[in-house]
């Protein structure tokens, strides 16, 4: 494995810590992908009207006749501290238990609202568990916008269940993070090619296949926004293999060649099995590259992917980043991504949303990568954007997803560049004596 590293990374750059107003969305936006991947779990938000229509309209999920999320509404008198909400959301739950037995994990969400009210969420999770175990664990994680971002949620919810994994003395590897099912079906296909085994995801699919977790435990994120998922694995005596993120074809190969040299895999099998995908995903970038090398770009921080995708774009696609901004820096999660990421872009770390417009303006970047709040006003600026919640709803991971990776970042520039090209007007031809409009 050849690791081209640039002569300065980016781990070392200071960073632009900012602490103002943040434009992005609130940590119940995971539910979106968690409900999908979870296949036997409900996600019940102790919320607000709000909440509940955030959720149907990011989500779309009112043609489902059985959702697996849905919204316990506070009411004006449960937020006036009139009526036990504790009394109200136990007896929603029997409810829903009874009418899905199909249920068997059942995760309460706190909102807004019930962080304001102190609905102590924990407390009711412990009791709801009591009262329904064996058959339905209950969980409780924040999604609310005053405490999570974005992606927060996601890791939320994994960290929450971390605690009460079973434990296990054996050697398995991990992978944490929540991928569309093709793509981790491609992952697991590539693990066994290598000769890696046995392999356990978190999510998994359904609560009889929740991994086990202990010393011997080793794990790989998927994700790069899963802070309180690491240290609460790490709690629990797993060891992390800190990998750079399998984005992109170079991506992809560092993150299975740490997981390779983890489980003992020669070099020489390694590249037998990588050499095809990595040469497929090579070409598929590369076709978008011819659009975006040479071009400038600009994350404001939204979805935590942004320090492994400036890394991507970069190195495999020719862009120049010119300021970085994410959410949180895990130095421990993505400083395989900074020591790639060529120096010279600002890092910087959670936002003053002015201030950031204003650099971002004085910048200029080509592309903008941005939350959809900001993405119109820029657009009507005349900047082109990319909006960040879309790295997180399509496949983008591993090596057969590197071409649609790149063609997010590709498609709006190409677009800009239709909008902008001057307007074809054919010639038409005219019969002697008639004038320039065809009219005799
Ligand atoms: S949790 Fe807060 S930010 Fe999110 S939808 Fe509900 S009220 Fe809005």
């Amino acid at each position: 494995m050849s690791l081209d590293s640039p002569a300065r990374g980016c781990r070392d750059t200071p960073v632009l810590k900012e602490r103002g107003q943040r434009e992005v969305f609130c940590g119940l936006t995971g539910i979106i992908w968690l409900h999908r991947k979870m296949q036997d779990a409900f996600f019940l938000v102790v919320g607000s009207r709000t909440c509940a229509h955030l959720l149907q309209s990011a989500a779309g999920v009112m043609i489902f006749a059985e959702p697996r999320f849905g919204t316990a509404i506070l009411e004006e008198k449960d937020l006036a501290g009139l009526a036990d909400a504790n009394t109200e959301l136990d007896r929603e739950v029997a409810r829903l238990l009874t009418r899905r037995p199909d249920i068997k994990q059942l995760f309460l969400v706190g909102s807004c609202p019930s962080e304001v009210i102190k609905l102590d969420l924990a407390r009711a999770a412990e009791r709801l568990t009591t009262l329904h175990a064996p058959h339905v664990p209950v969980y409780n994680y924040s999604g609310s916008g005053i405490e999570t971002t974005f992606t927060q949620g996601e890791d939320a919810c994994l960290a929450a269940m971390v605690p009460t994994l079973a434990a296990t003395k054996a050697r398995d590897l991990l992978v944490v993070g929540a991928l569309p099912d093709v793509v981790e079906d491609q992952c697991l296909s590539l693990l066994a090619q290598l000769g890696i085994g046995p392999v356990r995801m978190l999510p998994a699919r359904r609560a009889t296949d929740l991994p086990a977790v202990g010393p011997e435990t080793v794990f790989a994120l998927v994700q790069p926004f899963l802070g309180d998922t690491h240290a609460a694995l790490i709690r629990r005596g797993a060891r992390h293999l800190p990998a750079a993120f399998p984005f992109g074809e170079e991506g992809t190969t560092l993150w299975l060649w740490a997981v390779a040299q983890e489980f003992g895999i020669s070099r020489a099998h390694f590249d037998a099995v990588t050499a095809a995908p990595r040469a497929r995903a090579a070409k598929a970038v590369a076709a978008h590259a011819e659009t975006l090398n040479g071009k400038s770009v600009f994350f404001f921080p939204d979805s935590q992917l942004e320090i492994p995708l400036a890394r991507f774009l970069a190195r495999e696609c020719g862009m120049t980043p010119l300021e970085v901004g994410t959410p949180f820096l895990h130095a421990a999660i993505t400083g395989p991504d900074l020591d790639l990421l060529p120096e010279g872009p600002v890092i910087s770390e959670g936002q003053d949303v002015d201030r950031q417009l204003d650099r971002q303006h004085a910048a200029r970047p080509d592309l903008t990568v941005c939350g959809l709040g900001l993405a119109n006003p820029l657009e009507a600026k005349g900047h082109t954007t990319k909006w960040a919640i879309e790295l997180v709803f399509t496949p983008v991971h591993f090596y057969e997803q590197a071409g649609d990776l790149a063609a997010l970042f590709s498609r709006p520039l190409r677009r800009k560049a239709l909008l902008t090209a001057p307007i074809f007007r054919p010639e038409i031809s005219r019969g002697p004596g008639q004038s320039p409009g065809g009219q005799p």
